[in-house]
């Protein structure tokens, strides 16, 4: 089987200034990614390599580079899905966790359960041996910036300095056909503390089930949990749209009924991409039949 990656890195008012560094994001996410599915390495190898790559980049709003709550912390959240079982890892608040995606990932292969919050899935980290880090080394003195602006004043687009947001995702089919899908975040700038989008809940910001489709979703969370989007387009896929009709009915429902704006990335049971959004650009890649790279905005 061929093997399909897809990544983005967040769907929003993207201002020219930022577009270059977007771009390189994706493609660099790609490039980790390819190189693994190529080679016949696994999805879920490749899903967590993609994200990692972008949860360090601080273009990005993961990892480093995140928004700050209002108490002026970073409080991530991420998920894993197997498209094969169902089963999803995930995580949300965790403050010490350098990378949210690898924890997610071992809450997927290493717990009974599907999701771990806060201060527990920090000790289940510890647990399972990573290393907590120092918050402070999460945090960029632009979002502190930020932070304290929009603190002052009314919460503005531009007290971001071209970095609104830019949650983070990937969706990958290996050559054996297994399907998974993951998203990550530092949520949205200012965020009350304790504060989840949709980003790590199974069906809103990622869902995958190898029957249909592998989705990662981007934007607004609280329009997003509404339509449950992931999942929404995820059965669009299995009712028999195609990839890029899935993905564009996703986000005209967001807007009708979600009333909000954000995008989305997918690879249905056979691998071809779909994409959409319906705010002015969203940062996201592929790999083309061909092999090469397609990469916007
Ligand atoms: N969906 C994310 C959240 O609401 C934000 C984003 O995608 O930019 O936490």
């Amino acid at each position: 089987m061929k093997p399909s990656l897809i990544v983005h890195g967040g769907a929003w008012n993207i201002p020219d200034v930022a577009l270059e560094d977007c771009r390189n994001g994706c493609r660099h996410a790609l490039d980790v990614g390819w190189a693994i599915l190529s080679k016949g390495g696994a999805a879920l190898d490749a899903v967590e390599a993609a994200i990692v790559l972008l949860e360090d980049d601080p273009t990005f709003d993961a990892g480093i580079g995140s928004h700050l709550n209002l108490d002026g912390k970073i409080e991530l959240d991420a998920i894993v899905m197997d498209g094969a079982t169902l089963k999803a890892g995930a995580v949300a608040a965790v403050e010490r966790i350098r990378n949210p995606i690898r924890l997610a990932r071992s809450v997927l292969e290493s717990s009974e359960h599907m999701m771990l919050v806060g201060a527990g899935a920090e000790q289940f980290a510890r647990e399972q041996g990573f290393t907590l880090c120092d918050p402070e080394q999460l945090v960029l003195d632009r979002e502190r910036m930020a932070w304290q602006r929009c603190r002052e004043d009314q919460h503005a687009v531009e007290f971001h300095v071209d970095h609104a947001m830019g949650t983070v995702g990937a969706v990958a089919m290996d050559s054996h056909g297994n399907l998974f899908a993951g998203t990550s975040t530092g949520g949205t700038c200012c965020k009350h503390a304790g504060r989840v989008g949709d980003s790590p809940l199974i069906g809103c910001g990622c869902y995958a089930d190898a029957e249909a489709g592998g989705v990662s979703c981007t934007g607004l969370g609280e329009a997003i949990m509404r339509i449950v989007m992931a999942k929404t387009a995820v059965e669009f896929l299995r009712a028999g749209k195609s990839p890029q009709a899935a993905a564009e009915a996703s986000t005209r429902l967001l807007l009708a009924r979600g009333r909000g704006t954000g995008g989305l990335i997918l690879l249905d049971k056979d691998g071809a991409p779909g994409f959409a959004f319906n705010t002015a650009r969203m940062a996201f890649g592929y790999v083309a039949p061909d092999g090469s790279f397609i990469v916007a905005p």
